[in-house]
């Protein structure tokens, strides 16, 4: 099996974005923001460098990660700070190489005092000072100071940024993340927003008014991008819709926000076996066959990172229940294509396709490459998507190219 990840697409995804957001921003009067291309998880398993390079290409100013590691990578990369902006927001006790980052100009996300302390003493160590970014806990419920907790992390960050005329710190930038920007039809998840963004400003107000004026705020993700240009401030921060997807099926769809998906999941075919009605496929016999049918053998399992809640069950296998595996499509002799299904468990390196009806008057092969999910309109219009996966795996699009694994190789067009 393979990944195809085409980088134009990447580059005219970001592209996209950079204008739209210029167009929005004009049409309130307020200056465009910067875009940072989120790139963390290996640029949600479509490969940190290919694709940090691409969003630079489609005009992304800075690039966004969670862990040092992947900022590191960027910088040994030659990405230079000529060339892009880096912001890493998550650490931990073992993976927190704060001078390595002040060293490769990387920005550090603080969101404890401990955090700000230890990159205050690395700042020190290394006689640089440390541009960082406060992280707020607005209403997500998970990183950054509380309302309560800001009155010490501002006096922490004052008592830092100037120390005997030497700043160990610079407090560039203020941030926040939304918990349901991508739900913009619901009342309440709008008024969730609204209440973030008011916490936000108010943190921000009070940084401001105990003289800590972080120059660029940034709270919006792809579906904050898309949908409130109201709170684009001085910088966004898209992750999702730089690889073509809209952060929730309710949005719509990604042509309708002007991007594509980037990757393609291709496999291709091994055996195929004719069956008999009434014959089990797979681990603890959840699908039997409704009728004769070709089978078809897929390479790809649950250890290349193929969710195994994708598997196939039908009322006549041992959960007497309906699930609808996995969508694939396959290649006809007339060179339509028609989508099938999982059928069956996924197992660890393979899952079984039932193909409904004769492979061979079918006119599928073995050795046919089939594909799993890539650009298109969906699995009804015979184009599954890595959404149409999602609903499969009863997850999110994010999940399903994060989980990859690296045994599927990466193919950069
Ligand atoms: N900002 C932060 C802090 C994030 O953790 C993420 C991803 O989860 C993003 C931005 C990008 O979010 P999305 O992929 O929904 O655009």
């Amino acid at each position: 099996a393979q990944a195809l990840v085409e980088l134009d697409v990447l580059a005219a995804n970001m592209a996209h974005m950079v204008r739209y957001t210029r167009t929005r921003a004009a049409e309130q009067s307020v200056p465009a923001p910067e875009v940072m291309g989120v790139v963390k998880a290996d640029a949600y398993g479509h490969g940190l460098i290919p694709t940090a390079l691409a969003a630079l290409a489609g005009g992304a100013t800075w690039l966004g990660v969670a862990q040092a590691r992947e900022a590191l990578a960027l910088r040994r990369a030659g990405i230079g700070p000529d060339r892009a902006r880096i912001l890493s927001w998550m650490f931990s006790a073992l993976t927190s190489p704060f001078e390595k980052l002040i060293v490769a100009d990387v920005d550090i996300a603080v969101g404890s005092l401990r955090d700000v302390e230890r990159v205050a003493a690395a700042a020190r160590a290394v006689g640089k000072t440390a541009r960082v970014h406060v992280q707020i806990e607005t209403g997500f419920g998970r990183n950054g100071f509380t309302a309560d907790e800001l009155d010490d992390a501002i006096a922490l960050l004052k008592a830092n940024s100037s120390v005997s005329g030497e700043a160990l710190l610079d407090v560039v930038g203020v941030m926040s993340h939304l918990a349901v920007a991508d739900a913009p039809e619901s009342e309440e998840a709008r008024e969730a927003t609204d209440s973030q963004i008011q916490n936000f400003n108010a943190m921000v107000e009070k940084m401001r008014e105990a003289g800590i004026r972080p120059r660029i705020r940034h709270l919006a993700n792809t579906a904050a991008t898309l949908t409130r240009p109201e709170i684009y401030f001085e910088l966004v921060r898209p992750g999702i819709g730089l690889y073509g997807y809209e952060p929730d099926r309710g949005m719509g769809t990604p042509e309708d926000f002007g991007i594509r998906p980037a990757m393609t999941l291709q496999a291709q075919l091994g055996t195929i076996k004719d069956l008999p009605a009434g014959h089990g496929i797979s681990y603890g016999r959840t699908y039997i066959t409704e009728q004769d049918t070709s089978t078809a053998d897929m390479p790809v399992g649950y250890a290349d990172g193929i969710h195994r809640s994708a598997s196939g069950f039908n009322p006549l296998g041992s959960q007497r229940t309906t699930h609808k595996g996995g969508p694939v499509a396959v290649r006809l002799a007339d060179g339509s294509t028609k989508v099938v299904h999982i059928a069956g468990r996924v197992c660890m390196d393979q899952s079984v396709l039932d193909l409904e009806g004769n492979a061979a008057e079918l006119g599928i092969h073995e050795g046919d490459t089939v594909k799993l999910f890539g650009p298109g309109r969906g699995a009804v219009f015979g184009e599954p998507t890595a959404d149409d996966w999602a609903r499969s795996a009863d997850t999110i699009s994010y999940e399903i190219f994060t989980c990859l694994r690296n045994r599927i190789p990466r193919l950069y067009f």
